[in-house]
């Protein structure tokens, strides 16, 4: 479609960032979008995915020139995971959460956790968050896992449920109540936990609707010792580490659906280009052209609205919540729509396993749900709309 061919046009990468975008697209045509179907099918964690990002240094995206990385803008970065997601969202989602485990250590670790961690996620590391609890999903001040400090050390007792990547990750920011500060959300501190500490189990994994190729995992903590030297802050900061992860993992979900939307929009017009049905192809039929033509409107907006986030970010806009809010919620509610109604252009077919948009249908649900379900976006919104 032209008006996309434009957009791209207009959207004025630098040197860089066209050569890592163009390397991500090479690996996503030849390595992840061909096995996408199958790893989805085994429920397999892709390694072959995270082993190509290795050995161009993805990760080096996320990290400063004086630690040995090679940074982008954040509006790139929500590119190259809508790129990799329109391939594959398992690896979209985790990729995304590589980056959303490592800016905190940008932003509140100390020299010295900096030194420690940053080479070995430059080195291709895989990282977690979890926040998540039974009884603390929208609510995560509600947590109960806790921190108990112990000379040099922090002793960890409790669990997470829902921990995208929980059993393959090397780190895991993980957050819980500092002991000696109370039960209520001022205690929630942050620690970064090493894959293989004693004390630190995988309960299960979880049996869902889509995204197989993205474990998540129950784990659980029981006098798990970690050295204090891994408190990212000071105990109590937790809250604010939380907040500020999440406002730049927002906008990194709305482009793990904008992949998602983007695959179901490409598969949609082939199909309908190409599906004969009464005497025409079904795209001639207005109401299926109409509704291509709305949803294709739907997408450019949603995709300027993820760059215009991208520059908030980039010109250093300390309080974009309310934007990455929106954001979220635009573009999730646009793969569920995109991707129902993909599924309806395809008919019988398209509710059969055999086109991705049967695939595609079931992964854009989890885009409403997590990083802060829809309904807490649209909290977020609502209430800068209250004048004081
Ligand atoms: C596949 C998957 C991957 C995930 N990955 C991670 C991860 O890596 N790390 C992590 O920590 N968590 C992760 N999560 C957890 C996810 O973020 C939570 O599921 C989500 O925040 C919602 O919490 P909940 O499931 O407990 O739902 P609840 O909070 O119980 O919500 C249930 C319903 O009530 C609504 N609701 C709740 N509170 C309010 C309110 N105040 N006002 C209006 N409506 C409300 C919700 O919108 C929802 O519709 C993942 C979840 C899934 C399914």
């Amino acid at each position: 479609m032209e008006s996309f061919a434009r957009f791209e046009q207009s959207r004025g990468w630098n040197e860089e960032e066209t050569l890592v975008i163009e390397q991500v697209k090479r690996i996503t045509t030849d390595i992840i979008a061909p096995n996408a179907e199958a790893f989805e099918g085994r429920k397999e964690f892709p390694w072959p995915n995270f082993e190509a990002f290795r050995q161009i240094g993805l990760n080096g995206i996320f990290v400063p020139e004086e630690y040995g990385g090679s940074p982008v803008s954040y509006r790139c970065f929500l590119e190259i995971v809508r790129i990799i997601s329109e391939a594959c969202a398992a690896t979209g989602i985790t990729f995304g959460t590589i980056g959303a485990s490592i800016k905190p250590i940008l932003e509140f670790g100390t020299e010295e956790q900096k030194l420690r961690f940053l080479p070995r996620f430059l080195d291709g590391a895989i990282g977690a968050l979890a926040l998540t609890e039974p009884h603390a999903g929208s609510d995560a001040g509600n947590m109960r896992t806790k921190f108990r400090p112990d000379g040099d050390d922090i002793i960890i007792n409790g669990g997470k449920i829902f921990i995208t990547s929980g059993n393959v990750a090397d780190f895991i920011l993980l957050f819980g109540k500092w002991t000696e500060l109370g039960d209520s959300s001022k205690a929630i501190s942050a620690v970064i936990l090493e894959k293989g500490t004693p004390g630190f189990d995988i309960i299960r994994l979880e049996s869902k609707m889509g995204t197989h190729a993205s474990p998540t995992a129950e784990i659980a903590f029981t006098d798990c010792r970690v050295p204090r030297a891994n408190l990212l802050g000071r105990p109590g900061e937790g809250m604010k580490i939380m907040l500020s992860v999440l406002n730049k993992s927002r906008p990194s979900v709305a482009s793990q659906a904008l992949g998602i939307a983007s695959a179901a929009m490409n598969d949609m017009i082939a199909y309908a280009n190409e599906r004969v049905q009464g005497g025409k192809r079904i795209v001639e039929h207005q109401a299926i052209a109409f509704m291509i033509a709305d949803l294709a409107t739907e997408l450019l907006a949603a995709r300027l609205m993820l760059d215009h986030v991208g520059h908030l970010v980039d010109s250093g806009t300390r309080d974009m919540s309310v934007e990455a809010s929106m954001l979220k919620v635009k573009a999730s509610d646009l793969a569920m729509r995109m991707a129902t109604d993909a599924v309806q252009v395809f008919g019988g077919h398209g509710y059969v396993k055999g086109h991705r948009v049967e695939r595609l249908m079931r992964e854009a649900k989890i885009t409403q749900i997590w990083e802060g379900t829809n309904q807490i976006q649209r909290q977020v919104i609502s209430r800068d709309l209250i004048t004081h």
